[in-house]
């Protein structure tokens, strides 16, 4: 018997991409045995994160590299090694930040919520954030201006499709705090596909998440300076404790990252954009429907299918079908941020040909006739 049947759980078809409450995504198979693996041995955990850390920098080409429970947890230790170091009695004190610098410069557009505010995983370490900029943005003047001010720790950086306004570049972000001496944290979670663009900032610790389009076990990796990168993990005596990856993690991370040195990325990418093609071309013979391939905004090297719906021909508007969509059985969940403006986007990287072509058969029987 398998999970779902065991304890009554429903088959969801997730076409949101790397979506945190629908499982996030689908583990390859040499992962899963490497994660299995680990459950069944004993390891020195020190020894585990150093061996671990060194292969995954070596692979991804960063200086030093470890492991912890997710990004979020990440945000926070990172946060917390900016402002105690690798120091037993100041890591021993956080959250009280007294006599340490405590702020936490992030331009306005940076400050995103993937679930959680990304400023409440700063505060959880103790500090504070300081806002750089507004709505519409951020310049570079106004962000030195802000890193120039006393009681800061570090900056941090989003790239993410969630953030918005016109920011300064992540490299001449980097730049400005390294002119002042200030270490830089990028929360790069879902942006793992392009990794060297993300090292190749200079940042002084990279976050990625290992279990969304790398497809570990839950892991936020780590990769940076070394002694951040010693620092960071050195918060497992204190708040970090909470936050750190077992053994599981930690082996699923690494071999995710092995997984991925075997892959092909531009015939990965052909072999997306073909299914993507597919997917549009048959949601596009429904009447009143027509598709058409967006690139992923953050330059990952994918597409998303994203579905115009005619409302007077689909006899409903798009937050409708969207609706149904999620209401049937199986139930299918797709991007809806755009659904008041009649289109529904679909993400269908880690779909099979059966899911993909469920959802344009639920679609066409919400629509309801074939286009003539
Ligand atoms: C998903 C996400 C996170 C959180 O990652 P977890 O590994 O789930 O903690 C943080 N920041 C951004 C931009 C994200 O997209």
């Amino acid at each position: 018997m398998n999970l779902h049947e065991r304890y009554g759980l429903r088959h969801i078809i997730n076409a949101r991409g790397t979506f945190t409450p629908l499982g996030v995504s689908r583990t390859p198979e040499p992962v899963i045995e490497a994660t299995a693996e680990a459950l069944r041995h004993f390891f020195d955990m020190a020894e585990l994160q150093r061996v671990a850390g060194g292969r995954i920098a070596e692979l991804t080409g960063a200086e030093a590299a470890c492991v912890t429970n997710c990004v979020a947890a990440g945000i926070t230790v990172a946060v917390a090694a900016a402002m105690a170091g690798a120091d037993a009695a100041r890591i021993a004190q956080l959250p009280d930040p007294a006599g340490m610098n405590r702020c936490v410069v992030v331009q306005a557009g940076h400050l995103v919520n993937f679930g959680q505010p990304v400023e409440q995983a700063v505060r959880l370490s103790g500090a504070e954030v300081l806002t750089a900029g507004d709505a519409d943005g951020c310049l570079p003047e106004i962000l030195d201006a802000r890193l120039a001010e006393d009681g800061v720790a570090a900056l941090l950086i989003v790239d993410s499709r969630l953030s918005w306004g016109d920011n300064v570049s992540a490299a001449e972000a980097v730049a400005l705090a390294h002119a002042r001496g200030l270490p830089v944290i990028l929360d790069g979670a879902a942006q793992d596909l392009r990794l060297p663009a993300l090292l190749a900032t200079g940042a002084d610790a990279v976050l990625v998440s290992g279990q969304k389009y790398l497809s570990s076990p839950t892991a936020g990796i780590v990769l940076g300076r070394t002694d951040f990168v010693a620092a960071i993990l050195a918060q497992e005596k204190g708040i970090g404790r909470a936050m750190k990856a077992g053994k599981e993690d930690i082996i699923g991370a690494l071999a995710a990252v092995e997984y991925r040195q075997t892959l092909d990325l531009d015939a990965w990418s052909a072999e997306r954009r073909a299914e993507a093609e597919e997917f549009a071309a048959a949601l596009g013979t429904l009447a009143g429907v027509s598709t058409r391939l967006v690139a992923d905004p953050t330059h990952g090297p994918f597409w998303r299918v994203h579905a115009d719906f005619d409302d007077a021909r689909c006899g409903r508007p798009a937050g409708d079908i969207a609706h149904e969509l999620a209401a049937g059985d199986p139930p299918i969940y797709v991007f809806e941020a755009d659904a008041a403006q009649g289109t529904l986007n679909f993400e269908l990287l880690s779909l099979g040909a059966d899911e993909r072509r469920t959802i344009v058969d639920r679609i066409s029987e919400i629509v309801g006739y074939e286009k003539d």
